[in-house]
């Protein structure tokens, strides 16, 4: 899954979705493969991916039904726009906006509500890495999440763990330390249900065409989460191609 986070322009994004589409058309195996943009491209997107492999998605939404809320975008604006993944909770906006676990719960639930799958983000800074509270921070964000959802609810959700130290930053999770969080993050959706424990769980941070392989290779690895390389058709390609591979 691409998040283009806020990048893009109308010729810049044409180009891009539509070698991303021929591109991903002929990868095998089931992987699945979609773009989270800007708002203001949605009808691009849904214009040049209908009738191809690739899904579009949304990058938030917003945690109410339509009304007074100058700025926020509904869910079901986004489902007007054939939008099939809305990501909520990543890091950036629970750092820049303040967004809190039960905010970001909200958001999901707005989300299943409209029809969309959310992708639930959590990830722990490097400080709580550093002090042992990793599966502590990752499991609030994940509770939060599942204790306003139905167990059918939770087994329709995608999570992303994201160490924020990981994102943009270059530094990428070893393969081992990022499959000990996806065992615990399993762990955690068991307890909500079986089915639930299947959800897909995507890892998110600095992932490359380079260290792609060896991250789907993990067990609890379902897929990834690109940021920046998600922006260049043919690494992203290539790190699809991964998935193609190395996903069980
Ligand atoms: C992201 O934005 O979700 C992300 C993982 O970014 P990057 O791949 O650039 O680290």
């Amino acid at each position: 899954m691409g998040n283009w986070k806020m990048h893009g322009r109308i010729s810049e994004n044409a180009t891009l979705l539509t070698e991303v589409a021929a591109g991903a058309s002929a990868l095998q195996n089931g992987v699945r493969v979609g773009v989270c943009v800007p708002c203001p491209y949605l009808a691009q997107s849904q214009a040049l991916l209908s009738g191809s492999v690739v899904r579009w998605g949304i990058q938030d939404v917003s945690a109410h039904p339509a009304g007074a809320y100058t700025g926020e975008v509904a869910a079901e604006m986004a489902a007007d726009f054939g939008v099939t993944y809305a990501i909520v909770g990543h890091s950036e906006r629970r750092a820049y906006h303040r967004e809190s676990p039960e905010l970001v719960a909200a958001k999901a639930q707005r989300a299943i509500e409209a029809g969309l799958t959310p992708i639930v983000c959590v990830g722990e800074t490097l400080e709580e890495r550093e002090s042992g509270a990793t599966e502590q921070v990752i499991g609030t964000q994940l509770e939060a999440v599942l204790l306003v959802l139905t167990e059918k609810q939770a087994a329709s959700i995608v999570v992303a763990y994201e160490p924020v130290w990981a994102i943009g930053t270059g530094k990428t999770a070893r393969p081992g330390q990022a499959q000990d969080v996806h065992a615990f993050l399993r762990r955690k959706l068991q307890e909500k249900g079986a089915a639930v424990a299947n959800v897909p769980l995507l890892y998110g941070g600095s992932v490359k065409p380079e260290n792609a392989q060896e991250l789907f290779a993990q067990r609890d690895i379902d897929g990834g989460l690109i940021g920046g390389a998600s922006l260049k058709s043919k690494d992203f390609l290539a790190i699809c191609q991964a998935a193609q591979t190395e996903l069980h």
